[in-house]
């Protein structure tokens, strides 16, 4: 049985969840890893070092620059032939590319798995993640999409072969233009800390204090839809049901009341530090800490403590 998981790189990258998902679907046989991109000999380069990667398939292009759903669903299409599974992240090129390549196979796609059971069985949230269930599937194929928080990654440490694909990528679409969130913190989807942020920070300038504190702890940034909307935070900062799922060892959500879209994303979550004025909100009656306070006092001084203890990440 052979997979196909397409790579998830950008800015010449290679994504820390990509390893996350070759870890995932390795258990399911040799995993060929599809390289699609624009000047990307590095990030085919940093694929082949996982271990568990039979292969790394490589397509060049500016076609394949935007990741065009059009393009990289032509071509997989031409190489699904070869494969039993095909995977790719749950994450927006993914969930936009899998189901218009199911369509065009007849086949029903596994979104947004976050656990392999067997060559058959995957587990997948529903009801916003109230509930897990089992999906057995019995079609020849399988295309997934998996939700890299959910596993661990591939160590590093081979040297897979790197092998170029012939294709063509032509696209009715082009991307204009591309809006980035600068910043210096890790990856959210995969980060070991998450320091999140509610509306009840304030401000645009009120989330710095998020920042000083995600930035002492070598933390990602995260944010509740209410701080999004408010424009206290970029919206690939959100976390929840329409946002980002998260998967940390730590969380720490300050001014987090707790709502139920929020805490969609944050199921994977191992432990969680409450900072909020409010013992009866719903994330501090779940929380494994709670810091009972105002986040503009308590912060200041958890940052003052972490340097007076010389706590660095
Ligand atoms: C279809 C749909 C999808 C949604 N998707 C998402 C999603 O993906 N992600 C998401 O987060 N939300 C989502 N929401 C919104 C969600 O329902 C909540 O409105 C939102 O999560 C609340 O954000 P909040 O905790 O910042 O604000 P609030 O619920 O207003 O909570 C503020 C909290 O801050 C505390 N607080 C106030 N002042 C201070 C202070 N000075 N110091 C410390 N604590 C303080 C309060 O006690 C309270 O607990 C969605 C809603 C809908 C309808």
């Amino acid at each position: 049985m052979s997979v196909l998981l397409l790579a998830d790189h950008d800015l010449g990258l290679l994504s820390p969840s990509t390893a996350r998902l070759v870890n995932a679907v390795s258990q399911l046989g040799p995993v060929d890893l599809l390289v699609l991109g624009e000047g990307i000999d590095q990030v085919a380069t940093e694929a082949s070092k996982i271990s568990g990667v039979s292969r790394v398939l490589v397509g060049q292009g500016a076609g394949y620059g935007g990741m065009l759903p059009d393009a990289v669903v032509s071509l997989l299409e031409t190489l699904t032939v070869r494969y039993q599974y095909v995977a790719a992240g749950a994450t927006a090129v993914g969930r936009d590319v899998m189901p218009r390549l199911a369509a065009k196979l007849d086949l029903m796609p596994i979104t947004d798995v976050v656990a392999i059971l067997d060559p058959s069985r995957f587990e997948r949230p529903i009801y916003a993640g109230n509930a897990v269930q089992t999906v057995t599937s019995n079609q020849a194929k399988h295309l997934l999409t998996l939700r890299a928080s959910a596993f661990r990654a591939a160590p590093l440490g081979n040297d897979a072969p790197i092998e170029p694909v012939e294709s063509a990528a032509t696209s009715a679409a082009r991307v204009i233009a591309g809006h980035r969130t600068e910043s210096d913190t890790p990856d959210l989807a995969t980060a070991q800390i998450v320091v999140g942020g509610g509306v009840s920070v304030g401000s645009a300038e009120g989330f710095q204090l998020i920042q000083q504190l995600a930035q002492r702890l070598n933390a990602a940034v995260g944010a509740t839809r209410a701080a999004v909307d408010a424009g206290y935070a970029p919206n690939d900062w959100q976390v929840g049901q329409t946002g980002k799922i998260i998967a940390p060892d730590l969380y720490i959500a300050v001014g987090i009341s707790g709502a139920l879209q929020h805490l969609a994303g944050i199921q994977g979550v191992k432990k969680i530090i409450a900072i909020n004025t409010d013992a009866e909100a719903p994330l501090s009656k779940m929380a494994d800490v709670v810091l009972l306070g105002d986040l503009f006092k308590t912060i200041p001084e958890l940052i003052a403590e972490l340097d007076r203890l010389g706590v660095k990440r």
